[in-house]
């Protein structure tokens, strides 16, 4: 293992990974993470124990280092088989703003379902214009139009877990088969089932390695960087939209109210499934 200076962040650079669930034996009881980043047994089919062991000793690693070192870690280990799923909340435009400079050819995505804010997609622009990364939107396979005919209506009131699955689930699974590694801009404070996001994990849903530079940073760290380093963000946060998904499912919170009460209000659902286990 060497140490490196890339960009300006210093990072570890560390050996390529085996390609994962090449090696070992799988589809068993392996070794993940809990909580407190220990390693522990936990049913992983489709990956070996050592690449759990690898992803758990790098995420121990990294979880001290500065977001912009995850991120260049990452791109030097993964390259062109890394991605970066954004929905242009905070989180992820500051993840672009560091990503433009440390790897500014990495793919990165966003799905549209169809349903986002107009002011959503204005913000790609603007980020395309800002740091030159063009966002790619990737699509269901109907369009909004198409969806509705054909279940007789929208979904997203009668049976939101099925709408989900099919304009966010269903694309992200399409297009992360092209790669090892995604990356997303969660924080373990944000909700309880993402509490226990490491650093950089297994992700038994898609069969890859996700990667979370923000992890353990809070809301308050994120906003002071963004205002710091004049990061555009989407104009509804200014109007109490604190997380910001499609617009039939989200709805502006009041001062208290938790920061993900807006979405999906009114129901249990509280996560789309892309950052769930099941
Ligand atoms: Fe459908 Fe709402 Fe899920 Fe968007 S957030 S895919 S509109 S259920």
């Amino acid at each position: 293992m060497q140490d490196c200076v890339s960009h300006g962040v210093f990072v570890q650079d560390f050996d390529p990974p085996p390609r994962s669930g090449t090696s070992g034996q799988c589809g068993q009881r392996v070794v993940g993470m809990d909580m407190g980043l220990n390693v522990v047994e936990v049913d992983s089919p489709g990956v070996s124990a050592e690449v759990l062991e690898d992803l758990a000793s790098a995420s121990r690693s990294l979880e001290g280092l500065e977001p912009q070192a995850v991120i260049a870690w990452a791109a030097a280990r993964y390259g062109q088989r890394l991605t970066m799923a954004t929905a242009f909340g905070p989180e992820g435009c500051l993840i672009i703003h560091w990503l433009a400079t440390v790897a500014p050819g990495t793919f990165v995505f966003n799905l549209d379902t169809g349903y986002q804010f107009p002011e959503t997609l204005e913000l790609r622009d603007r980020i395309a214009r800002r740091y030159g990364v063009e966002v790619s939107l990737e699509r269901p396979d109907t369009t909004v139009e198409e969806y509705e005919r054909a279940h007789g209506g929208p979904l997203h009131q009668a049976d939101p877990n099925r709408c989900c699955a099919d304009r966010k689930i269903a694309v992200i699974r399409r297009v992360l088969t092209r790669f090892d590694a995604w990356m997303s801009g969660i924080r373990r404070d944000q909700s309880a089932d993402r509490a226990a996001a490491p650093i950089v994990g297994w992700d038994s849903k898609f069969n890859v390695v996700k990667i979370s530079p923000l992890a353990n940073w809070t809301k308050a760290r994120v906003w002071d960087a963004i205002v710091r380093d004049d990061v555009p963000y989407n104009p509804l946060h200014g109007q109490g939209f604190i997380s910001i998904g499609c617009l039939p499912c989200t709805r502006a919170v009041t001062f208290g109210e938790d920061e993900r009460s807006g979405r999906w209000s009114g129901t249990a659902k509280t996560e789309c499934g892309l950052h769930s286990r099941d």
